[in-house]
């Protein structure tokens, strides 16, 4: 089981790093998110989403979701590196499993990019 995101869908509105932040912090932490949203710098409505799981940095761009084994080298021509490295020091994602109501991303993302894989 995990988060699966859909990167097309995604307005960028950072509601699930909010969320995520909330779930480890009780507060809204944005750096210890393990779910970022992040924008093209040269492109226009061209959003992407990270997300850290234990062993690997999942970066799910409108072209499609890239899974990188942590420990791995990552291509340095792609667009979400600059980020990639903070989110390499964040807890892995929990499933929000503390959490009443489930994953806190899946809940509150306003169009559904984000769901929960079996
Ligand atoms: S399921 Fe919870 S821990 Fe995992 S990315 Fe979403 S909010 Fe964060
Ligand atoms: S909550 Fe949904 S739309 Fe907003 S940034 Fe996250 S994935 Fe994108």
């Amino acid at each position: 089981m995990g988060i699966k995101i859909d990167a097309l869908k995604c307005t960028n509105c950072m509601a699930c790093e909010m969320a995520c932040g909330y779930h480890r912090d009780d507060g809204f932490a944005f750096l210890s998110a393990c779910i970022v949203p992040y924008r093209a710098r040269e492109k226009k409505d061209y959003f992407g989403v990270l997300l850290k799981e234990e062993d690997s940095l999942v970066v799910a761009r409108p072209e499609g979701t890239e899974i990188n084994r942590i420990g791995e080298e990552a291509d340095p021509d792609k667009e979400a590196d600059a980020s990639a490295k903070p989110m390499l020091l964040r807890e892995a994602c929990d499933l929000c499993e503390d959490m009443k109501y489930g994953p806190m991303c899946v809940k509150i993302c306003p169009v559904d990019a984000i769901s929960v894989a079996e």
